[in-house]
């Protein structure tokens, strides 16, 4: 049989599985241990911090969807990062984007200052930087693509097949597309990391992360730190991210159809003096993004002409944008990553990766096209109309 496509095994994980009163849903297990036959045999599981069968069922969801051999759910998006950086030993380089989310930034920081392993800074997008990075012989490369929240894009295939010739692995954070419109570890990377607070669980209710890994014994290794660390997550968080998940193809096309309407729309008005957005010919990751992405996403970033006052504005003007951190929920959010999303970083951090204080970014959510339209225009006019006032 060929392979299943990721929305079928979205929709069928764990279906009809229950033995014991053949529920259609697999049942949620919230109890935090199980019983022994006696002193030396556990059962399958003994105890939920290291594994529980709910938990189970997302992980093997996401596995399969990313193409791992296993995934590890954990507490939170950066549980993940911080179990994916824990494969390091204190002696070995870890190499980042300069623009990668900022409470990601943070933590790479404070593990290095600690000595839990070195780190180096570095702009992906610039091959020469990337190349003499690399000669280092680094232990891991992180890639965020598209990143958070310029949508830079990096082509993770080149990237890992020079990592190689280096001996060194690559984690890639998939958060913002999802294995619906990408697959790192078909490209060749070692590690899937994701928020799944974003479009995998898709109803902004949960906080959650996941780490997927291409090789068992890299999966026995993070299985047996998550466990060690205390990283694993709560099975009601996995229950409802599984409820979520089974929606996510048809989500993500519904985000990205109205996020390419807005861009148009963007476009088209004047107040808009630059739009960040991978489905433009323009932008310069659009070629990678066609070769190795099955659509955009539905993240938009822009900058109006007039900067932070203009910004202060146009987010005061919408009415069906939330002002909010986070993204990838159904309902359309907007925010300002400067003061809200990136403010872990520091001004000079922010300014070398390009994020204005006037940013704009929108999380595009799958509400009716032509009311989302609708808003963006009023909130567009209102801007312009408060130029002509003052
Ligand atoms: N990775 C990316 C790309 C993110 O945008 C975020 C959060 O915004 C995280 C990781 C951290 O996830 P969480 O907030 O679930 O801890």
């Amino acid at each position: 049989m060929t392979q299943q496509h990721t929305a079928t095994t979205a929709v069928r994980q764990g279906i009809e599985t229950d033995l014991q009163h053949r529920a259609v849903v697999p049942p949620i297990y919230l109890s935090s241990n199980y019983s022994f036959a006696d002193p030396q045999t556990p059962g399958a599981f003994d105890y939920s911090r290291s594994a529980n069968p709910t938990r189970e069922q997302l992980a093997i969801a996401l596995a399969e969807m990313e193409s791992g051999h296993s995934g590890v759910i954990t507490a939170s998006g950066m549980a993940a990062v911080h179990l994916a950086v824990s494969v390091l030993s204190a002696e070995e380089l870890l190499l980042v984007p300069h623009d990668c989310y900022g409470g990601s930034l943070r933590l790479f920081q404070h593990l290095a200052r600690k000595g839990q392993f070195r780190l180096q800074v570095v702009d992906m997008t610039d091959t020469e930087a990337l190349t003499q990075a690399l000669a280092a012989s680094p232990g891991l490369i992180w890639l965020e693509t598209p990143s958070n929240p310029l949508l830079r894009i990096v082509d993770i295939a080149a990237i890992c097949q020079q990592a190689k010739q280096q001996g060194c692995r690559v984690a890639v954070d998939n958060t913002f597309l999802t294995p619906v419109l990408q697959q790192p570890l078909l490209l060749g990377a070692d590690m899937v990391i994701h928020s799944t607070t974003k479009y995998i669980n898709g109803h902004s209710d949960v906080i959650g992360g996941a780490v997927i890994a291409k090789t068992p014994e890299l999966s026995e290794e993070l299985l047996w730190n998550a466990n060690t660390l205390g990283l694993s997550g709560g099975a009601l968080d996995a229950y409802l991210t599984l409820r979520g998940l089974r929606t996510l193809s048809l989500r993500m096309s519904q985000h990205q159809h109205n996020a390419s309407l807005i861009v148009a729309a963007l476009q088209a008005h004047p107040a808009v003096s630059h739009i960040y957005y991978p489905g433009l010919v323009q932008h310069p990751g659009h070629g990678i993004a066609q070769r190795q992405q099955r659509g955009f996403g539905g993240m938009i970033s822009f900058e109006l002409q007039g900067g932070a006052a203009s910004t202060g504005r146009f987010v005061a003007a919408l009415k069906l944008f939330s002002l909010a951190e986070s993204l990838g929920g159904v309902e359309s959010l907007v925010a300002v990553p400067a003061s809200m999303t990136h403010r872990a970083m520091t001004p000079e951090q922010r300014r070398c990766a390009g994020i204005s204080d006037g940013l704009i970014r929108l999380s595009v959510g799958i509400e009716h096209s032509d009311d989302l339209l609708a808003d963006i225009q009023q909130a567009l006019t209102a801007v312009t109309q408060g130029d002509d006032a003052s």
